[in-house]
């Protein structure tokens, strides 16, 4: 595990939020599962002195992004709720960097770095390369992938660290993905 990250990486861990969990308001189909994963890679960036990130969905009641309000989701991870914590299993160490995002009452932020200041930390912290995972693939991993490539970073993606809400979009994500020269690392057996 040693090998997994070098001088220059960053741990990117995107809304790994108890409403994202079988079980929560807005479950992601087996994404609990990343969990354990999560936690290899928490330690071996630790053990490597790598900074982690982790973003969470924080909404304020009534979010544009709610159904009940005409957006495209039930309404989750409500500022402060349950629902909103991290993954209890999740071993977030002291030291990691929080990133809070959907806090607007204009429109929601599906990317890590929308408007969040991140790629700014992210300089700060001399991060060239980010290793993006969490949930949802197809949503805010994806948006958070392509906005860390735009902001010039170079983005690892191991797919067994993060799961869609629409599983069967997880190919097509995957080679957009690519496209936009984020590379696939496969580092664990599955
Ligand atoms: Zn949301």
């Amino acid at each position: 595990m040693n090998t997994l990250f070098r001088a220059g990486d960053g741990l990117l861990l995107i809304d790994v939020q108890v409403d994202f969990c079988p079980g929560g308001a807005l479950p992601i189909p087996l994404g609990d599962e990343i969990v354990p994963v999560l936690n290899r890679w928490i330690d071996a960036a630790r053990e490597a002195n790598i900074p982690i990130y982790a973003s969470r969905d924080w909404h304020p009641l009534g979010h544009p992004s709610f159904e009940s309000v005409g957006g495209v989701w039930p309404e989750h991870c409500l500022q402060d709720s349950a629902g909103a914590a991290f993954h209890p299993r999740l071993a977030l160490p002291n030291e990691t960097i929080i990133v809070t995002k959907g806090t607007r009452f204009d429109k929601d932020q599906y990317s890590a770095f929308s408007e969040t200041g991140l790629s700014r930390r992210l300089d700060r912290d001399g991060v060239k390369r980010v290793w993006v995972c969490g949930l949802a693939l197809d949503v805010c991993v994806r948006a958070s992938a392509l906005d860390a490539r735009r902001h010039g970073f170079a983005v690892a993606l191991d797919p067994i660290g993060s799961r869609a809400v629409e599983p069967s979009r997880t190919d097509a994500v995957m080679d957009e993905l690519e496209r936009a020269g984020v590379v696939v690392e496969r580092t664990e057996a599955a």
